[in-house]
């Protein structure tokens, strides 16, 4: 959780530093010297069924406008307006000229003292733009009459600065290359997304693909919303104003879908409204598509289909993601992250609106780009943390298959063993029966000097049928009768036993049982298994050895802990425990903790090992402790 409150720090600063990037251009203009703003003009509107060429009537009623009042938006029966502008004397600017950072209009004519000096005629759908129209150099003050026509609003709605024109465009170009930069970097981004999602699974792909379209279609967006490439690439206009339309089409389906995945499946309604608004974007785009091409005729439809019903739908999606992402919010942190964006791309949006009302200079939206980043940012938040936490759970899995693995082929290996002795003991056994029997035989027959010999050959024969008959219970030890072992009981036996042999190797041995504990076992089988673990300690040790013996009860459970201070294993060797042969002694058998770890299988016990490389080893075993003992009862283990 740390790491994420450290994200949201840098999301929120690099907001900040964003905010104050796309403000800039603002406060720095304001501080500009060079240019003089003319700040009233005369509006006039232009009938319907006017003439093109007709000049505007010059006695006739002029309304006066200013930023705060600027008459934009065109009234019924109107086509657009005359805007009359005083302009100062210019004569002591180099190269003058007047800049206009917002009008409104399709088609604009200028008439400078009556002389027509500029024109430009729209044919796509943007009605906003920018102007740098170059002046002559005057003594005295000229009037300039701007004859603009639209649809929806024509006039100008910013200062209209007059000054150096290359100073003004340079300031028109610092105003909007953030806007451009963002854009592009968000559809570079989204095409670099695109690229990689190739290298996801179906289910991580579908989501990615969503993310990856929002965010392409943000970024387009954000381009096409600003004045500059309609400006200066009017040919392209249409293109634009079409990508900008579908953009809007697919940003908010890929949205929801993405969401919609992202909650996998909870609410299985939200998918049918997703269909439903995915058939709704498709007609959309369709009867968009129409009108680009047929015109005028199906202008009612699609704006029926995008305006009115447009945005009270995506009002409707936006609301509808909150909501799913408030329900989740508090179940995992995705959710949280989301509810984080989506909340913060609503509020920008709201304050954006509120600002447009209350500071008329702010007209232009600029903080619903910030809430986009912030969006686009938890987004992506998202997305990794699921690849990160799919890759977790993938590791996971092939560890535990690893350790599957390694158990199946010691349990394999041990099989082999187990047989092998067994027969191997069988096949063995009996001739040394039969011999035994026969020197016993030659040994009654003979002399006196020779029956020393046939007793020694007796009792080596007896000694090798010891350790066959002890290999065999070893590799197959079957516990047929199980009695109650009172630990406290065993590993004091266990410590006389010990204890001169770790003195031997100049050791210590410390035992600390400090309460009876009952187990189910085979009292020499448990032994046995105990004494190869500390005598594995014992040939572990250097100097000042030290081996400690503890005992002590978790829960339903007696557990022993031998631990040396001896050499101490890596990791590689712990894997290793238990196998057949496998040793590190030039005398070893490698069979020690093989039988170990089978007697203590079989008591239905476990053991496991924790070491250091040159700190030294501890031996956890674990036994279930019998509930209620009575001390002298014995049990038959079923077979
Ligand atoms: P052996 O004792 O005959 O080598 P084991 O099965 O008893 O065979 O032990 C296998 C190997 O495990 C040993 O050779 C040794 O490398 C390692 N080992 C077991 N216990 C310890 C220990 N307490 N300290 C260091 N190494 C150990
Ligand atoms: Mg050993």
């Amino acid at each position: 959780m740390k790491r994420f409150h450290l994200i949201l720090l840098l999301l929120t600063l690099g907001g900040a530093a964003f905010l104050v990037l796309l403000l800039y251009p603002f406060i720095s203009s304001a501080k500009d010297s060079t240019n003089l703003p003319i700040t009233t003009w005369g509006v006039q509107w232009i009938p319907a069924g006017a003439p093109e060429d007709a000049s505007p009537d010059l006695d006739g009623e002029w309304l006066s406008a200013t930023v705060e009042h600027p008459f934009d938006a065109i009234p019924k029966g109107k086509v657009g307006a005359w805007i009359h502008l005083t302009v100062p004397p210019t004569s002591n600017l180099s190269k003058p000229g007047l800049y206009i950072e917002r009008l409104y209009a399709m088609n604009i004519k200028i008439y400078e003292n009556g002389k027509p000096v500029y024109q430009v005629d729209r044919s796509f759908d943007f009605e906003r733009t920018l102007l740098q129209l170059p002046l002559d150099h005057t003594e005295i003050a000229s009037d300039l009459y701007l004859r603009l026509t639209a649809k929806e609003r024509a006039g100008i709605t910013s200062d209209v600065q007059l000054g150096e024109l290359p100073e003004n465009s340079r300031q028109a170009v610092r105003k909007e290359l953030p806007n451009l930069l963002l854009g592009g970097g968000f559809v570079f981004l989204s095409l670099l997304m695109l690229l990689c999602s190739w290298y996801l699974n179906r289910a991580q792909r579908s989501t990615a693909l969503a993310l990856s379209l929002f965010v392409m279609c943000s970024g387009i967006l954000i381009m096409t919303y600003s004045a500059m490439p309609y400006y200066y690439f009017p040919e392209l206009g249409h293109f634009f104003v079409f990508i900008f339309d579908t953009s809007i089409y697919i940003m908010f389906p890929a949205l929801l879908y993405f969401v919609i995945h992202l909650f996998e499946g909870r609410y299985p309604w939200i998918k049918r409204v997703f269909r439903w608004l995915v058939v709704y974007y498709l007609i959309s785009f369709c009867v968009m598509v129409c009108y680009k091409i047929i015109g005028s005729p199906l202008y009612f439809l699609y704006a029926f289909l995008t305006l009115w019903l447009g945005a009270p739908l995506i009002i409707g999606q936006l609301i509808l993601i909150s909501i799913l992402a408030f329900r989740n919010a508090m179940q995992n942190p995705n959710s949280l992250i989301l509810s984080l964006g989506i909340l913060i791309l609503a509020l920008s949006g709201v304050t954006d609106l509120l600002l447009m009302y209350a500071i008329d200079t702010l007209r232009m939206l600029n903080l619903w780009k910030l809430g986009i980043i912030i969006l686009i940012a938890s987004l992506v938040m998202i997305l990794n943390r699921r690849i990160a936490s799919d890759y977790a759970r993938l590791l996971s899995y092939s560890k535990e298959l690893e350790l599957y693995n390694h158990q199946l082929q010691r349990t394999e290996k041990m099989e082999i063993i187990s047989e092998l002795a067994a027969s191997i003991a069988h096949e063995v056994r009996n001739p040394l029966q039969v011999t035994r029997g026969f020197l016993q035989l030659l040994s009654g027959k003979s002399v006196e000097h020779d029956k020393s010999y046939f007793t020694l050959a007796i009792q080596e024969l007896d000694r090798a049928a010891g350790i066959i008959t002890d290999f065999l219970t070893f590799a197959k030890p079957e516990l047929d009768t199980l009695v109650e072992l009172n630990l406290q009981h065993e590993l004091a036996q266990i410590e006389t036993m010990m204890t001169p042999l770790v003195l031997l190797n100049n050791g210590e041995l410390e035992v600390h049982v400090p309460e009876p504990q009952i187990i189910l076992g085979n009292a020499s089988k448990f032994k046995q298994a105990l004494i190869n673990i500390i005598k594995n300690s014992i040939e572990s040790l250097h100097e000042d050895g030290h081996i400690t013996i503890n005992a002590w009860t978790e829960g339903g459970t007696a557990v022993i802990r031998i631990a040396d201070n001896g050499e101490g294993m890596e990791p590689e060797q712990i894997a290793k425990l238990g196998e057949p042969y496998f040793s590190t002694k030039s005398k070893g058998t490698g069979l020690g903790l093989m039988v170990t770890f089978r007697i203590i299988e079989v008591m239905e016990g476990t053991l496991e090992f924790h070491s250091e490389k040159g700190k030294g080893t501890e031996a956890i075993v674990r036994f279930p402790l019998v509930s209620n003992p009575s001390s002298k009862k014995s049990a038959v283990v079923p077979q």
